[in-house]
């Protein structure tokens, strides 16, 4: 942006504060012109009607000169031609009858002066109409930017610096710190010398000449940022920028982050600042944060549903173990005579049962909150001759059978409760496929791998295999059975997972689904 004086002269629209009046600037020329047309008046009449022996002519140089600034072309070759005439008129005037070679070559410098001043006055339009141009250029570019632009006039902070430096001042910016009267009188010190259509956008004022003039018109006594800016300046930091508030012209609040160049031979009196509106982030970070606690919300609600669901799907098993033993307790007391020995069994084995689901709902607590129960270095192949031990009674009631291929006692750090209810979930899905599909011979097939620092656990059914519409078959919910919960899957995924393992689940190709559960050995 131009100055706003030189600006007012050639026609430009930006006036914000102080500059020249357009009218003043006529006159002015006007003034120059008669002088100028006195003085060519003036050196005509002594080179014609004085014998005065001299390039006099030449002065008409001084004509030009004085006549030249502000002319457009035409009219500054119209001014020299007239000169040249002048000139041709008093030697004809003069020499007429015996022109001597001196007034002949006093006549050629006077013709060549006028001939140079005239060529560089008019390379000067040249320029300057370059000049013009490119701050139209310019001026065109600031004004359709989206970004608000205001240009400061920081000069009196340099010079309230100095006189402060005069006094004595070192530290100064712990005087800042102690003075914030001063910071605010700088601050109304401090002119607005040019805007764009943005910033007056942006601050709600109709135009550029009723803008705010001075700095501490439109920002707030509170203001922090102006301290800092005032260090910068001093520092001649490269780079200022500050996150603060402008009061708007219908004095709203406007949250803004203001940025300008301060290098070395910056001209301080025109530092075009870039200010950018960040009131729609600071809506945006807002709704943000409300989304967040909402999520937060909604995530606690979600994973009290998956425990409580996780809890129902688990407890299945223990319960129908507790109703059994106390079913059988029941029938050893209705017999005539009473085996109270069976029925303290049963009652223990009911203990234990009970025992079991509380296990059951303190596991599934843990897995839902992300939490390992206690993790033991375990041999993989006891454990799964244990849970099948456990399944035995199923299996039976099924009429099918797990071949089971011991693989060595690869050892795992791990939950041994989690890692059995793994194994139990698999194997009671692959009964029930095979169940579901009228499979008669029901086979499974458990094999463990071990090799350097991963175990795979391989079951393999030959029921039907995965259904192709189940796509993701360890998503929560996802299932295929009219009374299923989709949970089992999930649950197992939550148990691999907390053992830093991996689990899949495909088709075999020769028939029947295949689980793999692939878990890291224990060091
Ligand atoms: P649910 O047993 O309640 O359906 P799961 O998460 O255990 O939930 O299983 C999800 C779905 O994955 C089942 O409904 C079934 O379609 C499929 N699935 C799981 N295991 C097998 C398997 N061995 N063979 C075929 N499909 C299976």
């Amino acid at each position: 942006m131009s100055d706003v004086g030189d600006r007012a002269t050639r026609g430009g629209s930006v006036i914000v504060s102080g500059g020249t009046r357009p009218g003043a600037a006529l006159d002015r020329i006007r003034v120059r012109a008669l002088a100028a047309a006195l003085l060519a008046a003036g050196i005509f009449w002594i080179d014609s009607f004085t014998s005065f022996h001299s390039a006099i002519a030449t002065l008409y140089l001084v004509v030009l000169l004085l006549a030249g600034p502000r002319l457009d072309r035409r009219q500054l070759v119209g001014w020299s031609l007239a000169c040249a005439a002048l000139t041709l008129t008093s030697f004809v005037v003069v020499h007429r009858d015996t022109p001597s070679t001196d007034a002949v070559l006093r006549l050629l410098v006077s013709l060549a002066a006028n001939a140079v001043t005239t060529g560089l006055l008019l390379h000067r339009i040249v320029l300057d109409e370059r000049v013009s141009r490119e701050e139209r250029r310019y001026a065109t570019m600031t004004d359709t930017l989206a970004i608000a632009i205001w240009e400061h006039d920081f000069s009196p902070v340099a010079d309230a610096v100095a006189a402060l430096r005069a006094c004595g001042v070192t530290d100064l910016r712990a005087y800042l710190r102690a003075h914030p009267e001063f910071v605010a009188s700088i601050r109304r010190q401090v002119r607005i010398t040019d805007v764009n259509q943005t910033a007056l956008d942006m601050m709600g004022v109709p135009s550029k000449a009723a803008f705010f003039r001075r700095l501490g018109d439109f920002l707030p006594e509170t203001d922090a940022s102006f301290a800092d800016c005032i260090l910068a300046i001093d520092e001649q930091r490269p780079m200022f920028q500050a996150e603060t508030q402008v009061i708007a012209a219908d004095g709203s609040p406007i949250d803004i982050i203001v940025a300008f160049s301060l290098a070395p031979g910056t001209c301080l009196a025109h530092v075009p600042g870039s200010i950018l509106d960040i009131r729609q982030r600071k809506r945006l970070e807002t709704t943000v944060e409300r989304t967040r606690i909402e999520l937060e919300r909604v995530q606690r609600s979600a994973a009290i549903g998956a425990m409580s669901a996780s809890i129902a799907h688990e407890i299945n098993q223990p319960i129908s173990a507790v109703q059994s033993y106390a079913d059988a307790a029941a029938r050893w007391l209705a017999r005539p005579e009473p085996d109270l020995e069976e029925v303290r069994l049963s009652l223990a084995g009911l203990n234990q049962a009970v025992a079991n689901v509380h296990a059951v709902v303190q596991r599934v607590r843990s897995l839902v909150g992300g939490r390992a129960g206690e993790m033991a270095r375990l041999g993989l192949g006891t454990l799964v001759a244990d849970t099948l031990a456990v399944a035995a009674r199923d299996l039976d009631v099924h009429g099918a059978r797990i071949d089971f291929v011991p693989g060595g006692e690869p050892c795992v750090l791990g939950d041994p409760i989690l890692l059995k209810h793994l194994l139990l979930n698999l194997i009671t899905n692959a009964l029930q496929a095979m169940d579901d599909a009228g499979v008669r011979d029901k086979r499974m097939d458990l094999t463990l791998h071990a090799n350097d620092d991963h175990v795979l656990l391989l079951l393999r059914d030959h029921g039907p295999g995965l259904d192709p519409s189940i796509t993701r078959p360890f998503e929560t919910f996802a299932t295929t059975k009219p009374g299923g919960m989709g949970l089992g899957l999930s649950i197992c995924r939550s148990i691999v997972d907390l053992h830093d393992g991996r689990i899949a689940l495909s088709n075999h190709p020769d028939g029947g689904a295949l689980a793999v559960v692939e878990l890291p050995l224990a060091a």
